[in-house]
């Protein structure tokens, strides 16, 4: 026995599971065949699910802000959205607390 990765309380080998349940990473569009973290109707590495534009990971309890359906720190989503929405109206964007960002699939190393 490998490594696995447990989805919904059933553990999987990483073959079958990957072979079910193929995902592209929205991050950098590769096939994830590892951990990864489900948030905002899609999935990411986890290295890839940092703010877009400094690359830094959410710390702790430290929300994530929600632009064009890519992640930022808040700092950056000030600073991209205020470009992204010159002279325009606002558009949705999403602020999601860190506690309901994600399901964080993680492969366990048996
Ligand atoms: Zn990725
Ligand atoms: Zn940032």
């Amino acid at each position: 026995m490998d490594s696995y990765i447990v989805k919904d309380g059933m553990p999987y080998c990483l073959d079958d599971f990957f072979t079910l349940h193929a995902r592209t990473c929205h991050g950098c569009d590769t096939i994830i065949t590892g951990s990864y973290i489900e948030a905002m109707s899609n999935y990411w590495h986890p290295d890839c699910f940092v703010c877009q534009k400094c690359r830094r990971p959410p710390e702790g309890n430290e929300n994530i802000y929600e632009l064009n359906a890519l992640p930022f720190c808040l700092k950056c989503y000030h600073e991209v959205a205020s470009s992204v929405n010159n002279g325009r109206s606002k558009s949705q964007n999403k602020v999601l607390r860190s506690t309901e960002i994600t399901k964080h699939h993680t492969v366990v190393k048996s």
